[in-house]
């Protein structure tokens, strides 16, 4: 560690200010990059520490944020706008309100890797815990290795409804690996299980349109996302990854007869994505008109819940549609009633 890195490290360590301590690097960067005045840098890292323990004194946060087993600590604070721009700062700072979690409603992030969807979900789920809810951090393998278990020991009903006790429950990482059908329909179960009742963060680095693909079977898929997406707030993350930021990795090489890369232009930022809106539910099709008031709001086909969707008798009508450009898709086909439109999104 350097002369100053150390001598702060010392300094904090006898204010007894970790919280400080551990978001000083980050702050420092934006500080520089947007440049703050000195009181702003001030305030925005001693807050960081206050908050920290007002938290912790009032509520017992710091207890829930150990129990939720977050992979690293992440907070709103810490994360940079101004590089993650295909987001409404004040869309994902009114999420950290928590409204989303007193409605027993879901929060979906979606882009490629490094886009910030995990220190989003993270920072959420510590919010939720300072303001006094319980949270469960794991990735979608280990959900399902979990419910797996449990399903072994014939206990998996038991613990499908001790996790609903849980007000939110974040499952990171849909769609880095594949699920097999056992996974896909415990997958299905938690989601289903959960269903108006508590809240789910989801996170994932595909399209809703390659779900069928990671669930091996659009129905499940569909049936899934239409449960996840009825009352949901959903972000679309763009842009390179910030774990190469200070490389030139992350942007397109430079050509041999430009300027050195430092001090080559950056291509201009993405267009800021829009919050989707509220899947409505039964939405219509754009190509077939009104929507179907046959079946009941989010209707799937008709079965017990928490069971897993059952294939359609003529599965050659069931058709997975690929979202095209402004377009995400749940899936399927309208053919047969029961499945639910597209959402629609700017890119
Ligand atoms: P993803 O889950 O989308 O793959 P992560 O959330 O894990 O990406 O981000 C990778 C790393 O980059 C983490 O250390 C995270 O804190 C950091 N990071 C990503 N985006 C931002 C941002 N906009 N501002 C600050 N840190 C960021
Ligand atoms: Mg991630």
């Amino acid at each position: 560690m350097s002369g100053p890195a150390s001598e702060l490290a010392h300094l904090f360590r006898a204010l007894k200010a970790p919280a400080a301590a551990r978001a000083l690097p980050k702050l420092a960067d934006r500080a520089r990059s947007e440049e703050w005045s000195y009181e702003q840098f001030a305030a925005t890292l001693l807050k960081t520490e206050t908050d920290s323990r007002d938290s912790h004194e009032s509520h017992g946060g710091q207890a829930r944020i150990k129990a939720a087993r977050f992979p690293a600590r992440k907070t709103l604070e810490e994360f940079d706008f101004a590089f993650q721009r295909s987001l409404k700062k004040t869309d994902v700072l009114h999420l950290g309100q928590l409204d989303f979690l007193h409605g027993k409603e879901n929060v979906v992030l979606l882009g490629p890797p490094g886009t910030g969807k995990t220190h989003l979900a993270i920072a959420l789920g510590i919010r939720a815990c300072l303001a006094g809810h319980r949270v469960l951090f794991k990735t979608a393998t280990e959900w399902v290795a979990l419910l797996a278990d449990a399903q072994r020991h014939e206990r998996l009903d038991q613990e499908l409804d001790r996790l609903q006790r849980i007000p939110l429950l974040v499952c990171d990482e849909v769609g880095y690996i594949p699920f097999d059908p056992q996974a896909a329909n415990l997958m299905f179960m938690l989601v289903s299980r959960r269903y108006e009742r508590a809240s789910l963060i989801v996170t994932s680095n595909k399209p809703f349109s390659a779900w069928g693909e990671i669930f091996g079977d659009e129905v499940t898929a569909t049936a899934m996302i239409d449960r996840l997406v009825h009352h949901a707030d959903i972000l679309s993350l763009k842009g390179d990854s910030y774990r190469l930021k200070d490389r030139d990795l992350a942007r397109p090489p430079a050509a041999k007869t430009r300027e050195p890369a430092d001090r080559t232009p950056r291509p201009p930022p993405p267009r800021p994505a829009e919050r989707l809106p509220r899947a409505p539910s039964s939405p219509p099709s754009p190509k077939q008109g009104p929507p179907d008031r046959s079946r009941p709001a989010n209707a799937a086909p008709a079965r017990p819940t928490g069971t897993p969707p059952r294939r359609p008798p003529t599965p050659q009508g069931v058709n997975f549609q690929p979202a095209q450009r402004g377009q995400l898709s749940t899936g399927l086909d309208t053919e047969h009633g029961w499945v639910l439109g597209r959402l629609w999104f700017s890119c």
